[in-house]
């Protein structure tokens, strides 16, 4: 798959606008873009640490990925997402090696990027995403 970067870091939290300030004022980064995601019920709010971003999930729905996940492990890291060049290609490839997917085939997500997961049975308990900038 060759990766070139991890692209950002998928967290979950109750609260946007309680998470969003302990990243500003304590780690001392900038939100720089609030985005829901009516697909995934979810609203993310991004920070830029180097070139690696944070991606934090609000649940908008107690039945989506995101409420369901809180409910039952709590709040904390969600997923890891690796930047790739030909994600439909890279799919492709991942399903002939026999790797769980959830996307059979790349999706929308936040920011323009196209995305799609690996089950993390397939991954040793890590939820990977996989994104490629379409503009890139
Ligand atoms: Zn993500």
């Amino acid at each position: 798959m060759k990766p070139s970067h991890i692209e950002h870091l998928g967290i979950a939290v109750n609260r946007l606008d309680e998470a969003i300030p302990f990243y500003e004022n304590i780690l001392g980064v900038t939100c720089y873009n609030v985005e829901e995601v009516a697909d995934q019920k979810v609203k993310t709010a991004f920070f830029m640490v180097g070139q690696t971003k944070i991606e934090l999930l609000e649940s908008t729905d107690p039945e989506g990925p995101i409420g369901k996940f809180i409910e039952k492990k709590g709040q904390g890291v969600h997923h890891v997402a690796f930047a790739v060049e030909g994600l439909q290609e890279t799919l492709d490839y991942a399903a002939e090696k026999g790797i769980m997917l959830i996307d059979k085939a790349p999706r929308k997500g936040a920011e323009g990027l196209n995305i799609a997961f690996l089950h993390p049975k397939s991954t040793f308990g890590v939820l990977m995403e996989l994104c490629e900038n379409p503009n890139k």
